[in-house]
């Protein structure tokens, strides 16, 4: 048993695996827990439509995570669409850009996404804020870097005067390693629901299912997904 902390903290919860895994660490150890998600323009808003039944999910698989569960809010920043040319928010090709990041690469997302959860922390008394961000898988990703994130720590605590704490519970674990700890947290039923009901596909395709879960197999999400989910279960054999 995690001992359990008076404070409470908002996750980012976007719908996706990490998120969703993050989400399952919060409730573990703190007495109360927000989510919030952002919609941006995203192509595929199948994410944020799985945040619901994620949440509903989790409430089920234990009683105290039911009762530390509290409000879901979803902010909705069209500006970030109107200022990006990326795979995410417009039907571009997702593959490297120029610039050696992938085309999915939404300038400053992460920086916009915390100013905004700092906001509404501060409003919600929460003195925490989870993210999934991950330095070992999307290390093309500068705004989810661990020196990235530690700035935006120092620079929201002085902006609200306020002591915020950004955890990172996935900063240094890749993706087998991320369902390794969604077992470790909830057992098998915790493991089947983030295979079940988190999405990740970039196209946002829930018809196709793999061992891992739904999407079309092919984008540098799902692969990223199916190659975790193998090195996973490959691991475990070995065990
Ligand atoms: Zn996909």
């Amino acid at each position: 048993m995690t001992d359990v902390k008076a404070d409470t903290a908002l996750v980012l919860v976007s719908g996706g695996q990490d998120s969703t895994v993050c989400l399952a660490w919060a409730l573990e150890r703190f007495a109360r827990v927000e989510t919030v998600g952002f919609d941006y323009g995203q192509r595929h808003a199948v994410e944020l439509e799985v945040r619901e039944t994620l949440r509903e999910k989790l409430r089920a698989l234990r009683p105290q995570w039911a009762q530390r569960l509290g409000d879901d809010h979803v902010i909705k920043i069209d500006a970030l669409a109107a200022i990006s040319e990326t795979a995410l928010t417009r039907e571009t090709a997702i593959e490297l850009g120029e610039n050696g990041l992938p085309t999915t690469f939404v300038p400053a997302r992460n920086l916009i996404f915390f100013c905004f959860a700092g906001a509404l922390a501060y409003r919600r008394g929460a003195s925490r804020i989870v993210t999934g961000v991950c330095e070992t898988d999307y290390s093309g990703y500068p705004d989810c870097r661990d020196d990235t994130v530690k700035a935006m720590q120092v620079a929201l605590g002085l902006g609200l005067d306020k002591r915020l704490v950004i955890e990172t519970p996935l900063m240094w674990i890749d993706k087998a390693e991320t369902f390794a700890l969604a077992e470790e947290i909830g057992g098998p039923a915790l493991l089947e629901l983030v295979v079940e009901h988190t999405h990740s596909c970039y196209l946002g395709d829930r018809s196709r299912r793999h061992a891992w879960g739904y999407g079309c197999g092919e984008c540098p999400a799902c692969t990223l997904r199916g190659q975790g989910y193998e090195k996973f279960i490959n691991r475990r054999k070995m065990a």
